[in-house]
């Protein structure tokens, strides 16, 4: 099976699991586990903060941040396909009681003046704008990676009203790694970000919240609050150490994304626009034939994949698949097509 369903089906090699084994470990809520200390010391250092949150998933790093900014009744402004708007169970209404202000945002992140706009003052009538948010890559939009500049820009206005910004940042490595930029670079404008150790980076579990002293020791109480307080976590922490010597092996993950689109958009019925990161997605109503059925063809191929919108399917490299699987997957598809 060449599972190409998305960068979170990797599973921990001999590195990770020998490191879970060995890890020196304490109850964390007492912050005693030296484990998950290493790993939050090494995180904010890798995205530039002062602290940095080992979360239990990136939904629970970008709920907590949600939480941590605002104020109940607020707005948070955020492009229409963001993470948070999409996938998160209207979490940001549910847990943080926001009311979301979506924009259809180019490239997914807000123009400045689309920033401006959607800004709202507080008064009477208006509960004011209690977050910006802006993601990196962009995952429904296609695996984007949003340069500096932009996520800058998109920043400035909210700084020139006061409002922080968050950067969910799942796959901000891939973003930095397909740039060429230094991660810091990216996240240097925004006021925390979160990104994920369980995908591209391939550990079996976790994700970090990162900022200010300030908004980590707010953000711990709230993970606490949210049932997210871990009492052992150096098993899982130890993983995500290794996880973070992995950065460099995106690289690959992305050649291989774009070998996988160049020869898919070869393939009858499949449109693929030419990859950014690790995502590809391909337009199959050329196919003729419904999302869902050319999904099943896939899988009768030993080749998994998953539906994202109505014509669409995503495939995502990662590093359980190697150049060798990307071919014969290919091979597959065509065979099947
Ligand atoms: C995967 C993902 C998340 C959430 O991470 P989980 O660990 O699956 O909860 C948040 N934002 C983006 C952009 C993602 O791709």
């Amino acid at each position: 099976m060449i599972d190409l369903r998305s960068d979170t089906v990797t599973k921990p090699d001999d590195r990770m699991r020998d490191a879970a084994h060995a890890a020196d470990v304490g109850d964390d809520v007492y912050r005693e586990d030296p484990t998950v200390a290493e790993l939050e010391r090494r995180a904010a250092d890798r995205v530039g903060t002062e602290a940095a949150l080992y979360v239990p998933s990136g939904t629970m790093g970008n709920q907590i941040a949600a939480r941590v900014h605002t104020e109940r009744g607020q707005e948070l402004l955020a492009d229409r396909k963001s993470h948070v708007v999409k996938y998160e169970l209207g979490g940001a209404a549910d847990h943080s009681n926001l009311q979301v202000r979506m924009v259809d945002a180019e490239r997914g992140v807000p123009s400045p003046s689309q920033v401006a706009d959607g800004l709202v003052e507080e008064s009477l009538h208006r509960p004011g704008t209690g977050l910006l948010w802006l993601e990196n890559t962009h995952n429904a939009r296609g695996g984007l990676a949003i340069d500096p500049e932009r996520i800058a820009a998109a920043a400035e206005p909210a700084r020139e009203h006061d409002v922080p910004v968050h950067l969910d940042g799942a796959r901000v490595f891939n973003a930095a790694t397909a740039l060429d930029v230094p991660v810091t670079e990216i996240t240097e404008p925004v006021d925390s970000v979160m990104f994920c150790l369980s995908k591209g980076l391939g550990a079996p579990i976790g994700s970090m919240l990162a900022g200010s002293e300030a908004f980590v020791e707010e953000a711990r109480r709230v993970r606490k609050l949210f049932g997210g307080g871990l009492r052992q976590a150096g098993i899982i922490a130890a993983p995500g150490l290794e996880a973070l010597e992995n950065v460099e092996d995106l690289e690959r993950d992305h050649e291989h994304a774009e070998l996988l689109a160049e020869e898919l958009d070869g393939i009858d019925g499949f449109d693929v626009q030419p990859p950014e990161t690790n995502i590809v997605l391909a337009d199959v109503s050329g196919t003729g034939l419904e999302t869902e059925a050319v999904i099943e063809r896939l899988e009768e191929e030993d080749v998994l994949a998953t539906q994202f919108g109505p014509s669409t399917v995503r495939f995502c490299t990662h590093r359980d698949v190697s150049r060798e699987d990307v071919e014969t997957a290919l091979e597959r598809i065509e065979a099947a097509f």
